[in-house]
């Protein structure tokens, strides 16, 4: 009895009869969270509105309110943070670290060295760090344990000198370790930026500790305005902190988290992982799973356009590869009732043992030509088989053997596929 009320409730939302009011108790929950773990108040309040303005559309299949909310959350602070894993550039490179004192940029700049040596470049730490006591030192020391060189000048006071003397180093990376101070200051800020212009960094990165709180924004706009920052790494992500204010300091910015730091000892550094990040920010630790399901209700919405005529080469390939995972097309259309199709479909399993060199065709092919198969002229056809060292007949097949199976798909009946869940056992 239950169930079938909860079922109705289910349906009657589905149809898009939102309850404002839950809508709303979850938008006061994910703000509880948010303003927990230090993000900016003024930004809070602007996400609130995004979330609300989108929570109210019409729920996506398989997804529940909340989720559906997690999810909207996830896409806002994701286009903020990043939402990729970042991908790092492994080439010769000059990077300079900037951040308060005790953020964490000495003991990072040496786990930066030992990123770019596990990649095979020669790096070296270079101490501009002229301002705290046995800065020098410490530099040296972690220089030493990750096999990095090192470059500091023992009673040197001129930061940018230091900075420029180095790079007569034989190296692949630089990595300048700057000096911080207890609070933002001018003259933090013109040694900084005379460091920077001294060496043109390709990378200028802001350190932000995970339990910066609300002053995330005053520094980030600082270091911003003085160095043009280009990424943002999150230092002491092994505390309780949540790194709220990393989400401050990218929307000041414009950059992207990198890299976030889990401990003092060297190899204590990952590279950003949005649904790591996002997920323990707003206190939703399973945010694979919610993806995975929001992905399969996107897919659907796919499929249905694929239904309706837009069926690419790239779909097609995708579409053979997830029937070869399951058994033939004549199987799936056997369990799916729609055995009168086998006629058409006998021809498709006799081109199983032929994907292998398709894939490699279809690589050979441009985004115009996988959208549009009409142009692909005599020419075009000898250029793609050469190019994946198959015969211009071969390719001809292929591009015979879509034309065919995007009849096929058009004289399906979108309705009766969806209800036998096509989609899905597709893999589309
Ligand atoms: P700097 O003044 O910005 O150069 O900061 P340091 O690199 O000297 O680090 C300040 C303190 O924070 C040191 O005690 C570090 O060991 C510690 N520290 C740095 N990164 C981390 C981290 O990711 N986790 C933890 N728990 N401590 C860290
Ligand atoms: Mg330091």
């Amino acid at each position: 009895m239950l169930d079938k009320l909860k079922e109705s409730i289910d349906k009657l939302s589905r149809l898009g009869i939102v309850d404002r009011e839950h809508v709303e108790e979850l938008v006061r929950d994910v703000q509880r969270t948010m303003l927990a773990a230090d993000v900016d108040v003024t930004l809070v309040m602007r996400l609130s509105d995004a979330i609300r303005e989108k929570a109210m559309t019409k729920l996506p299949d398989g997804l529940s309110r909340k989720e559906h909310v997690i999810k909207i959350v996830y896409d806002e602070l994701t286009d903020i943070l990043g939402s990729e894993k970042t991908a790092i550039t492994i080439q010769p490179k000059r990077i300079l670290l900037s951040g308060l004192y005790g953020t964490g940029k000495t003991t990072t700049a040496a786990k930066l060295a030992r990123f770019y040596q596990k990649k095979g470049l020669k790096t070296a730490l270079v101490a501009c760090d002229t301002f705290r006591p046995a800065a020098y030192e410490q530099l040296e020391q972690l220089a030493k344990k990750t096999d990095a060189q090192f470059y500091g000048e023992k009673n040197g006071k001129d930061a940018a000198r230091i900075a420029r003397n180095a790079l007569k180093l034989n190296t692949d990376v630089f990595i300048f370790d700057t000096s911080g101070r207890n609070a933002l200051d001018v003259a933090l800020i013109e040694e900084i930026k005379s460091v920077s212009s001294a060496v043109s960094p390709d990378e200028r990165i802001l350190i932000i500790p995970a339990d910066i709180g609300q002053a995330a924004r005053e520094q980030a706009k600082a270091f911003h305005d003085a160095l043009g920052i280009t990424d943002v790494i999150v230092t002491k992500m092994d505390s309780t902190a949540k790194g709220g204010g990393a989400l401050t300091a990218c929307k000041e910015t414009g950059a992207k988290v990198i890299f976030i730091t889990t401990g003092e000892n060297i190899e204590n550094m990952e590279q950003y992982d949005p649904r790591k990040f996002v997920g323990r920010l707003v206190g939703f630790p399973d945010m694979e799973t919610l993806l995975e399901k929001a992905r399969e209700s996107m897919d659907e919405k796919k499929a249905e356009k694929v239904m309706t005529g837009e069926f690419t080469i790239d779909e097609f390939y995708s579409q053979f590869e997830s029937i070869k995972k399951m058994g033939s097309f004549s199987q799936i259309l056997d369990m799916m009732g729609l055995g009168r199709f086998k006629g058409k479909a006998g021809d498709v399993d006799a081109q199983e043992g032929k994907i292998k060199k398709w894939k490699h065709m279809i690589d050979s092919m441009t985004q115009e030509e996988k959208a549009n198969a009409d142009i692909l002229n005599p020419l075009r056809v000898k250029r793609i088989a050469t190019g994946s060292g198959t015969a211009e007949s071969e390719v001809r097949e292929l591009v015979a053997n879509y034309a065919k199976s995007k009849k096929l798909m058009k004289s399906l009946s979108p309705a009766k596929l969806k209800r036998s869940g096509m989609f899905r056992r597709l893999g589309l």
